[in-house]
Parts: C-alpha cells; structure tokens; sequence
C-alpha cells in the first residue's frame, strides 16, 4: 500500500515513513493510494474476531511494512481488558429502539482518543527501536488530545513527550490525569496564557527548522494518518454488535470537531462497510454542519470561535476535513488545491454549493449533519438520565441530539460516546445537580503530587526547556 498527499505531491511513500510525519511536504494530507475493498465473506470472518484481530486484519490491508507477526503482537498488547475494561473494548449497548451507544471511553484518560493513541505509542516505540531513533513530542492542549498522549508514550523507549497547556484553564480532574504521571519521559508545561498561545509555541518551534531537526522535533496530531486508522477499526466492530448478518445497513453518528473521527467512518464506509448514513454532529462551533447543510466550508475567525461547554468540538477548522474533499471532488488534486490553497488562503471559504459534487456529499458519501447548543446538551443529559438512567458527557449529548433527528426505521443508530461523563462533571452538576460517579482508579487523584513547570507565553523558554530536557 502507498500513499499519497492530497495536494498531488509526486512522491508516493509506505506506511512507516509517513507514521512519524504530520503534513506531506506539499502542506497536503496522506491517504491510501486506494481503499482496500472487504466483501461480505470477509466481513463474515471478521464477525467473529476479538477486537485485537480485528484491528490486525484491518492495519494489515493498509501496512506492509511491519511484518505480520510483528503487527499482530502490536495490536494484542494495544488492545487489552485490561486497558480497556471489557473484553469487547468497546461494547455497544441499545438506549432505545434502534439507538445504540458505542463506548469509546474506557480507556486510560476516559475520551475515545485512547483508542488511537494507545496504538501509535506501541506503533512509534516499535518503529523508533527498528530505526535506533528518538523523537521528542511536543504538542499543545486544552485537554483530551494531551492526556491521551501522555499515557499513550507514558515510558516509551526513545519518545519524550513535551505538553504544553494554558495554565489553570483545564478541567481539575483534566489537570490532575495529566500532571500527576511521574514518569521521566513525560513534561508537563503550564503556559502562562490561553491555549492559542500554546498553539503559537508549537508552530514557532517547529518553524525553526534548524532545531526540529536537532532535536527530532514531532506531534501526534489528529491529522496523523495512523491514528486515523486506529479509528476505522471501531466502526466495524460497531457494526458487528448492531446486527446480527452482513447485508443490513447501520448509521453512526458522530460528535465531531477535526473531522478525524468522522473520517474514520468515511474510510470504513469506501472499503464496503455498510454504512447507511453518517452524521456529523457539531456543537455552536459548526463549520462543517454549515457545509453540509450549504455547502459553504467558511472557516472562522478567533472571535466566532465559541468556548462551549462539549470544549473538545471547539475547532475554527476542521483539519481533517481536506482528506473527505479530496475523495468528493474525484480525487482531484487540482481542484482541491484550489478551495484549500487558492480560495481559502484568499477568502478563508470555499463555496460548492452550485458544483455536482456537493450533492454527492449526502447522496453518494452518505453524509448528514446536525447541530446543539448548550440548553440542547442540558436537555439531552437530562432526559437521558431520567428516561434511560444513563449519564451521557456533553459531547456524546451533542451526538444523541443530531442522531434523533436522522433517524430512519429499521435502521439502528450507532451514536459514537466519545467521553465518560466525569470528565466534564461541571455541566453534569449543571444538569442533574450531582457529580457523576468516578471509576475507582481516579478516586482521589487532585491531590496527587503534581509534576509541572510553568513558563511564559515565549517560544525561546519552551526550547530551552526542551533543550535541557533531551538527554
Ligand atoms: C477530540 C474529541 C472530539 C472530536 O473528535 P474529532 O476527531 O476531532 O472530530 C469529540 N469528543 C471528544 C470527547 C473529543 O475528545
């Protein structure tokens, strides 16, 4: 398998050399040269597979350059009970007629990035020891995608981890999940300002070439093709638990701020999955539910971005979004470095709603979208809990909402949960007037001893912070 960049960079690269890249060079995103077709005898094979072997089979029609026994032990020790609490790692349980909750959270830090995660920190130790290399993560967070990295790399040979967030501004269960791992390799850097701030220390770092490449500088952003990949596993293993034979169609919907999950689904849909419908659920920040309703992709500016209460979603840009309109304009890369170079450098929008192809966003890839506010996640938490005595988080509460309103008879309805409840427990105690239940192993852990320096907003002290912390 090869793959190339969205942006029509000649170069055409396997697997393992882009595992450890973030953007090709042409600024364009990675994907598969093609997508591996599963008919429906594999599809009944796979039925029966552990998740560990599902996940093997599916990496193995996109990876062939780990040898097979190799992977396979990969994704055995990835995907574990004893990581992920069951057996099933992400059982699926009926709401209400023909809606179905697929749990993505019961991994180490709670939010379905664990899913991905987990593997690309065996993925990267694997490929680092192979190489004799080191890599040094830096990476900035307002919460999730940090934590989850954080316990993915926890004492991970050759890979240090350099987190940077603002300081006092995360959840203090979110600070305390982060800042209490003692391990040496992990740094946690409270920045004294808001996230975009950390966000400009990354960009400054890695703009200056000369010290990404001294000190093996990477990311594990969510534009990374193999945590994509992780993700295209759960889809099929959704759709196994929701019926019961191979011909019957299911739809998901999914809580959605880069677009990476959600493309996942997309994947798995374009290697024969059957995927009816998948629905992109968007708090107020709703870029893409305006492109999918309009066709108009208009990304937003700091001041229309909304801090929202399901802050997980809060994206101005979905930066995954690139890799669905590559496939909805035919794989063409003229045309899609016109909307994502030419029109959004321009403009910062593209407008396709008179063009065929938008049409074939719904009708021939399957896409819906909806969006919710904050009285909707209240409402949806609310009744939720009375109807069903089930606590949702507030991002999974974005997606019941826009599933509810998709719904299509005989068709179940797979809602992605992309978090547990107590991760968000203020708006939880917003809605009910109680915090939820917390699972045993994080009892207690705000008064944990806590390890983390604070610097400026300043590029040059996060260098040399990183500087004195490299070997
Ligand atoms: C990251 C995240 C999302 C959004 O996922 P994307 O892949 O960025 O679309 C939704 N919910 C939770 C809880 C998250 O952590």
């Amino acid at each position: 398998m090869n793959y190339l960049s969205t942006r029509g960079h000649p170069d055409r690269k396997r697997f393992c050399e882009i595992l450890l890249e973030g953007l090709a060079p042409d600024g364009g995103l990675y994907l598969p040269e093609q997508y591996p077709q599963v008919d429906t005898a594999t599809l009944a094979k796979w039925r029966k597979l552990s998740y560990a072997e599902l996940a093997f089979e599916i990496l193995s029609l996109y990876i062939d350059d780990i040898p097979p026994a190799d992977l396979k032990a990969i994704c055995a020790k990835t995907y574990t009970a004893e990581v992920f609490g069951t057996d099933e790692i992400v059982p699926l349980r009926e709401l209400e007629d023909g809606v179905y909750l697929e749990a993505l959270s019961n991994g180490p830090t709670l939010a379905f990035k664990d899913m991905a995660m987990q593997l690309l920190g065996n993925l990267f130790e694997y490929e680092l020891a192979r190489r004799g290399a080191e890599l040094n993560i830096l990476g900035a967070t307002s919460g999730d995608t940090g934590s989850a990295a954080e316990y993915a790399m926890r004492g991970k040979k050759g890979v240090r981890v350099f987190m940077t967030s603002p300081d006092g501004r995360m959840s203090p269960f979110q600070q305390a999940q982060m800042f209490s791992l003692q391990d040496a390799n992990i740094h946690n850097i409270a920045i004294t300002g808001v996230f975009d701030d950390c966000q400009d220390i990354v960009k400054a770092v890695s703009n200056d070439l000369a010290f990404k490449r001294k000190y093996r500088i990477g990311t594990v952003n969510s534009i990374n093709w193999a945590r994509l990949l992780a993700q295209v596993v759960y889809y099929f293993a959704g759709y196994f638990q929701a019926t019961s034979g191979n011909d019957k169609p299911v739809s998901f919907t999914v809580p959605s701020g880069n677009f990476g999950n959600v493309c996942a689904g997309h994947v798995a849909r374009m290697m024969g999955l059957p995927i009816q419908t998948l629905v992109v659920a968007t708090n107020e920040n709703d870029v893409l539910d305006e492109f999918f309703r309009t066709g108009v992709y208009r990304v937003r500016g700091a001041v229309d971005t909304h801090e929202t209460s399901s802050p997980s979603m809060d994206i101005s840009k979905a930066s995954n979004f690139e890799r669905f309109v590559f496939d909805l304009v035919g794989r063409d890369p003229a045309r899609l470095r016109k909307l994502f170079v030419d029109d959004l450098g321009l403009n910062g929008s593209f407008d396709l709603s008179a063009d065929p192809a938008f049409a074939q966003a719904a009708a021939r890839f399957g896409f819906r979208s909806g969006r919710s506010t904050h009285a909707d996640r209240l409402a949806t938490i609310r009744d939720t809990d009375k109807r069903f005595a089930t606590l949702v988080d507030p991002h999974t509460a974005d997606g019941l909402k826009a599933a509810r309103e998709q719904l299509s008879p005989g068709v179940p309805m797979v809602v992605l949960e992309t978090a547990l409840p107590i991760k968000f427990a203020a708006t939880l105690v917003e809605a009910l007037g109680e915090e939820p239940a917390r699972p045993k192993k994080f009892e207690g852990i705000e008064a944990l001893p806590k390890r983390v320096v604070k610097l400026p907003a300043d590029a040059e002290a996060v260098k040399a912070y990183i500087a004195e912390h490299c070997d």
